[in-house]
């Protein structure tokens, strides 16, 4: 199990993850201690020791509250997550800026959001689709085009808090993707009267059936992790009564 343990009077923290378990040499027959073992457990009597007489706490993390910017697969990167002491919440920002460094954490009061960053079609994927599909004869270019810039008019009066997430496990946690809802829908269908026509409207009518979705014409969102500092109040002390710090303890259990 990890603990995360804050100092509350300098705002530190550290992160006791399940390596750092006091390993019992002794007992274990001729074996050495692994050296990854021995640097954790020296870095968190470190830790002790900077921190001599100040007051600790466990912080609690809140599930489902981790977000970064780079896939969940990539070793270096910075992501965050949020904590708290029951009291008080705070956003963890974790990183590593190269394979062979520990993680560092850091504590920032306050709270993060995500912040709409852009919304936009799948361009490229709309065409290679079109391309795939559309043959005997090739659609001419310009119509693909048209096509295209009739979807980029759906992104201006389209409402992203009224469109059904494709819970779909991207790769990347800040992507997501939308459906168009059903006004938007039938403006493209109406609208492509004006670029197609016959067969050539059957065709993208089948299309856009095919792909609604969870193709290629599925809006892609991208999110920003917006980190919102609170007042600087580093010193100041915990009033929390001592009856009610050992509640909380015993709660957390
Ligand atoms: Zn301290």
């Amino acid at each position: 199990m990890n603990q995360l343990i804050r100092c509350a009077t300098c705002n530190k923290i550290f992160m006791k993850t399940s390596f750092d378990q006091w390993p019992e040499y002794d007992s274990v027959a001729g074996g050495s201690p692994e050296p990854y073992l021995e640097i954790a457990k020296n870095d968190f009597q470190d830790f002790l020791k900077n921190h001599r007489n100040h007051p600790m706490e466990n912080l609690q993390i809140i599930e489902d509250s981790f977000v970064s910017e780079k896939p969940y697969s990539e070793p270096t990167k910075t992501s965050y997550f949020k904590a708290t002491n029951g009291k008080e919440r705070f956003v963890i920002r974790k990183s590593r800026e190269r394979i062979e460094e520990p993680l560092t954490y850091e504590l920032i009061r306050g709270d993060y959001s995500l912040k709409l960053l852009r919304l936009e079609i799948q361009a490229e994927e709309i065409m290679k689709q079109l391309e795939r599909e559309w043959k005997n004869p090739p659609l001419p270019q310009s119509k693909g085009e048209a096509f295209l810039n009739l979807c980029r008019k759906i992104l201006k009066t389209v409402d992203i808090d009224h469109l059904e997430r494709i819970p779909e496990d991207s790769p990347l946690p800040l992507e997501t993707y939308y459906k168009m809802d059903e006004v938007s829908l039938a403006y493209l269908l109406r609208n492509c009267r004006n670029i197609f026509e016959g067969r050539e409207y059957k065709e993208i009518e089948a299309f856009i059936h095919r792909h609604k979705e969870d193709g290629a014409l599925l809006l892609k969102a991208t999110y920003g992790i917006l980190i919102a500092e609170s007042e600087k109040s580093q010193l100041e002390p915990l009033h929390v009564p001592h009856a009610l710090k050992e509640k909380m303890m015993i709660e957390k259990k």
